[in-house]
């Protein structure tokens, strides 16, 4: 069994959902659990709008503007719009329209809402193409109480990942959400931002599963970030410890509580490439 990891940039549009999908479909020979971020820059937009409705702002043109995006990839994948995408959006609202007090609070409710919104859209165009799953990480991502920056109750998690998934599983592909649990109360938590790797490493942990595979828009893990240097080289392997290091001096490229859980396990971590997915990556 493998896991893989779509961030946002990769979904940012309708070609990347095709794109995600035509190298999920290359995996298929075995088990394989998809996790999925947020699509493009929807968690900075959904933080805007928690923050607006918190302060009593008006934010109903920030909602259309975050739905026309999403319903533009929908007309693009496919011919209408998939009733759950029009109940999370109705759902959003209904949420926007009730801000509570506690500030952290609320930002874990409204958050979630990017991922469960990309998963969906992810899931209906693989069932256009092949069978699938899609999967709620709240049911098994369980936390703590710590809105925005939880922590995992590692027991809780994989009792409800190791009862739930390889049913799932035997379906075909299971769709879920990076960055997402819910506290013992039921309540939505965050794991951090940029935290859908993390989540990616959860489930590789609980499902020991062959490999986690990160598919970025960069060939791996490079010795500097290409947006700033030119030269960067990419390392073909690293040890764990490396890669901690690594993300400890502050590279971007893998979220720094990702490495634990795999180590732990000895489970290797795979940066890949997605607009160039037979590249060798690191
Ligand atoms: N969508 C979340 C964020 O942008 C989580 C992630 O992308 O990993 O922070
Ligand atoms: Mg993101």
């Amino acid at each position: 069994m493998r896991i893989f990891k779509f961030g946002g940039a990769s979904v940012k549009d309708a070609e990347g959902v095709r794109n995600l999908f035509k190298i999920v479909e290359k995996s298929l020979d075995q088990p394989l659990v998809v996790v999925v971020s947020a699509m493009g820059k929807t968690t900075n937009a959904l933080e805007l709008l928690a923050r607006k409705a918190y302060n009593k702002d008006d934010w109903s043109d920030d909602l259309q503007k975050l739905k026309a995006y999403h319903q533009g990839i929908c007309a693009d994948l496919f011919s209408d719009l998939p009733e759950d995408i029009q109940n999370w959006f109705l759902q959003l609202e209904g949420t926007l329209q009730n801000p509570g007090k506690n500030w952290l609070l609320y930002y874990d409710q409204i958050i979630p809402f990017g991922e469960l919104i990309s998963t969906s859209i992810v899931y209906h165009y693989m069932i256009t193409q092949t069978s699938g799953e899609w999967l709620d990480a709240r049911s098994c991502i369980k936390t703590n109480s710590f809105f925005t920056e939880a922590n995992v109750d590692w027991e809780l998690t994989s009792h409800f990942i190791s009862r739930d998934l390889p049913e799932l599983l035997q379906n075909g592909p299971v769709i879920t959400q990076g960055f997402i649990g819910s506290d013992l109360t039921g309540k939505n938590t965050t794991l951090g931002r940029e935290g859908s790797d993390f989540s990616g490493a959860i489930f590789a942990y609980c499902l020991k599963a062959e490999s986690l595979t990160v598919w970025k828009d960069v060939p791996g893990l490079l010795n500097a970030d290409p947006k700033k240097f030119k030269g960067a080289e990419l390392f073909d392997e690293l040890s764990y410890q490396e890669v901690t290091e690594l993300t400890f001096y502050g590279a971007k490229v893998i979220h720094p509580k990702t490495i634990r859980p795999l180590a732990q396990r000895g489970i290797p971590l795979y940066v890949k490439s997605f607009i160039d997915p037979s590249g060798q990556g690191t």
